[in-house]
């Protein structure tokens, strides 16, 4: 699929963040449907709709939930649905911390795997921290997005369920900045819950999230007290089966929703995984050249998202500036990582192509200080 001409550069700020990201005007005009009601047939049609496709994308046959609010509301979920008691965090980042943070907040029982932010969680490490049992649930961040590392998901996973009582340990993954750009095989994999946002490589506004669900994350819902009330999974589950969501969805990205996922599975999951490896590669061989390092340790490296070393010292607030006048914006790092590093955002909409005008806007920045970009390098 021809996906170069998503971008209209012209006429708007061209986002190379890690989300909000870049939103087609037709997924924007999608939104402008006329408003129904959502215990009208309509409604149900639309979610009847927009489940399956979910589904395929998660790649599934179990369900998908589907929540009007961000991916944060959907980490309290996981945590207090899933949890008995202790739970196991893999922290290597911003991101994985917070979500801890939440089932600590929750009243669950946290115990931190962690290691140095810009290195991934390796399986032996999870193997380990696992044999001396206790544990009922894993949690870990797919892609890191303030590190820009994508954590081995597969081979960890695989792991949880060769420790002793791996069965009954539910595998919950944020996949928030991965989901769609970077390959997830639910069911394949074995995972428990995964959930995800809208704003990142779906492509979408934000406000509603996504999580696929196993059955034996159900069955363990369903033996947990004190599921809260908005992100219960079981009433979530129920009112699904009727195609509808127990309060009020967020109808108008709904209708955004149904459009894109159609767009997403028409490229292909396949296809679309292949174009985020690209846009990363095209990103860490321009920094490369220009003698900016990436955060990330090698082999780790997101396909969505590129932490970049300001080892050059780089302004990022003027540089900032001046994409402006370019008609892009790219991210500063994020949290303590803030001015040390700085992120390009290469998900959903973007291709090879835009994330070239990015870094020919960058070198022509770095050019117009007398910084030094190499030329001709892309
Ligand atoms: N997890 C990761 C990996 C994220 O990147 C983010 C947001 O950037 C979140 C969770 C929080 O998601 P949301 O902002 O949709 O609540």
């Amino acid at each position: 699929m021809d996906t170069s001409s998503r971008i209209d550069a012209e006429d708007h700020l061209t986002l190379y963040l890690p989300g909000p990201t870049e939103v087609r005007r037709e997924i924007l005009d999608a939104q402008c449907e006329w408003m129904i009601g959502h215990r009208m047939p309509e409604c149900a049609e639309l979610i009847e709709r927009v489940e399956p496709a979910l589904k395929s994308v998660f790649m599934t046959g179990s369900r998908v939930l589907i929540s009007a609010s961000s991916g944060t509301g959907l980490w309290e979920g996981a945590s207090r649905n899933c949890v008995r008691q202790r739970i196991l965090h893999c922290v290597n980042g911003a991101f994985s911390e917070r979500w801890a943070e939440v089932s600590a907040l929750n009243g669950k029982e946290v115990d931190v795997l962690e290691v140095p932010w810009g290195e991934a969680i390796r399986p032996e490490m999870v193997a380990q921290r696992l044999a001396g049992g206790g544990f009922d649930a894993i949690a870990l961040a797919h892609n890191e997005t303030s590190t820009g590392v994508a954590n081995p998901l597969w081979e960890i996973a695989a792991e949880v369920r060769s420790a002793p009582g791996g069965d009954d340990i539910m595998i919950l993954v944020d996949a928030v900045s991965s989901w769609s750009g970077v390959e997830l095989r639910f069911d394949e994999w074995d995972l428990d819950v995964a959930l995800t946002s809208s704003q990142k490589a779906f492509a979408l506004p934000p406000g509603l999230s996504f999580c696929a669900v196993s059955d034996r994350a159900m069955d363990r819902a369903r033996s947990v007290p004190n599921r809260g009330y908005y992100f219960d999974f079981i009433t979530l589950d129920e009112s699904l089966s009727k195609n509808q969501t127990p309060a009020t969805p967020a109808i108008s990205l709904l209708f955004a929703a149904d459009l894109q996922l159609q767009t997403i599975l028409s490229e292909g999951l396949e296809a679309r995984w292949e174009r985020h490896l690209a846009m990363r590669d095209a990103t860490l061989t321009w920094a490369e050249r220009n003698g900016i390092p990436c955060f990330a340790e090698s082999g780790y490296r997101s396909p969505t998202v590129s932490c970049l070393d300001n080892a050059r010292g780089i302004d990022i607030g003027a540089l900032n500036a001046y994409l402006r006048t370019k008609g892009m914006i790219l991210s500063n790092g994020y949290g303590a990582l803030k001015g040390k590093t700085f992120r390009i955002g290469h998900m959903g909409e973007h291709d090879v192509a835009s994330i070239r005008r990015l870094t020919d806007a960058i070198d022509e920045h770095l050019v117009r200080l007398g910084d030094g970009a190499v030329e001709g390098v892309r």
